[in-house]
């Protein structure tokens, strides 16, 4: 009977990416301590493991933790800025007074849509590392093929 159970959903696996060498190197975990608050008012130290590049000794980043938080970020933007338009223009009437306070509150969204910068450099290298190696794979492919012409 235990035979017959399978596990058929996939286990999520994390990708740690170097923004130093931009690469998916090799890593080795490293103890880190950071005292946080208790709710008794005192304080006390969370022990963590944080993966360090083994070829430049840096802190890797989490792409899974990146990409979410990239997501959550250009979310709570849309739905800042939707929220803003609709109160500016549908609750106040249109003036020159309302339309300099939405103008500020679009630049402070679009400095917010900004602040993730080390996640949105990480997910944009590795989404451009992504390519690389599917055009890679079509070269050698492609290279195969001649190869398979010519004979
Ligand atoms: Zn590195």
């Amino acid at each position: 009977m235990a035979e017959e159970i399978f596990n058929f959903v996939e286990e999520s696996k994390d990708e740690h990416w170097c923004l130093v060498c931009n690469n998916y190197t090799d890593y080795r975990r490293k103890w880190t301590t950071v005292p946080r608050a208790d709710l008794d008012g005192g304080v006390y130290s969370d022990n963590f493991e944080v993966p360090h590049c083994i070829h430049c000794d840096s802190m890797m980043l989490n792409l899974n933790d990146c990409k979410r938080l990239v997501w959550l970020i250009r979310l709570s933007v849309f739905i800042f800025l939707t929220v803003a338009t609709s109160v500016c223009f549908y609750l106040y009437d249109p003036s020159i007074k309302t339309f300099g306070v939405w103008i500020g509150l679009v630049g402070l969204s679009a400095l917010v849509g900004k602040l993730p910068r080390k996640s949105k450099q990480a997910v944009k290298a590795a989404h451009r590392y992504a390519k690389q190696q599917k055009l890679h794979v079509a070269q050698k492919i492609l290279n195969v093929e001649e190869v398979n012409k010519i004979i």
